[in-house]
Order: structure tokens, then sequence, then C-alpha cells
């Protein structure tokens, strides 16, 4: 790394240590030319695969936007907004560990639509109904049906 003092490319680590709970490194250099002192903090970078449309056209993947959709679905229902970031979250963290540079918008869809079911199935049946394009009435029943037959999960 270089130096900030006197930009010399070669600095030395002379300590090095975990810090925000591990999510970090923090590096003490020592600058091998005019031996100034400075710290470095090291985090690893997880990038965010470009999220594919329907159409075809690619765009960065857009957290608020996916936010907007889940607020919007859950609107009027008792979920605190701590469990919208926790499913926020949740859901980044699932397309990051796909490992992929790209991913279709309908599996970060079907990924919403997943935590939701687990949140609210009001807000499920409202975000699918919407997302999902059913086809017919009886295509979007059937679904309701799937839900009314699985055991109530998420709630507390
Ligand atoms: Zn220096």
């Amino acid at each position: 790394m270089r130096c900030p003092f006197c930009s010399h490319d070669d600095t030395k680590v002379i300590d090095s240590r975990l810090v925000a709970e591990g999510g970090q490194v923090r590096r003490r250099r020592e600058c091998t030319s005019c031996s100034e002192r400075f710290t470095s903090y090291e985090t690893a970078e997880l990038l965010m695969p470009r999220i594919i449309k329907q159409n075809g056209n690619r765009e960065p993947f857009d957290e608020e936007k996916m936010r907007a959709g889940l607020l919007r679905a859950l609107e009027k229902r008792p979920v605190s907004i701590e469990k919208i970031e926790a499913v926020v979250s949740q859901i980044e963290h699932s397309l990051q560990a796909t490992g992929e540079r790209e991913i279709e918008s309908i599996r970060v869809g079907e990924l919403v639509m997943e935590q939701l079911k687990l949140l609210d199935q009001v807000a499920f049946v409202r975000f699918a109904s919407v997302y999902r394009d059913f086809k017919d009435l009886n295509e979007f029943r059937e679904e309701i049906d799937r839900l009314a037959e699985e055991p109530e999960a998420g709630d507390e």
C-alpha cells in the first residue's frame, strides 16, 4: 500500500487485528521510506449480481426498489420495520451467495416471495398476485389453497 505521507509505494504491516466483529481487518502500517505510521481497514467486498429483466435488459440491483415492493405488500400489516429490514438483508445475502454476476429478475421475485411467505401470508398473496402474473383466476386460487394447507409459519 502506498504511503499517504510521502507516496512511497512500500509499507510494512506492523500490527493486524480483526475489528467490527471479525468483519474487518485493521492494519497498522509503517512506511519503509519516511517511517510514518498509518492505519488501513480491509473489508470483503460482496458484489450484488446485476439483474436481467424479463425483456432482457440488464440493470444494477436496486435495493430501494425491492424495499418499496416489500413495503407495498406489507402495507397496514402488523410487521415491524426491523423484520422488513432483516428480510431485505436476507434476500441480498442470498443473492450474493449465488456467486453469480447476473441473475434473472424472476429469481429475485421468488426470493422475495419465499421470505414474505414466512413473514406474513397476506403480504405474500398480495405480492404474488402482482408479481407472478397469474394466467387465470384458477391458478391464483390454487396458490391460495396451497397456502391454506401449509402450516402457519412466522406467526409469533
Ligand atoms: Zn512515507
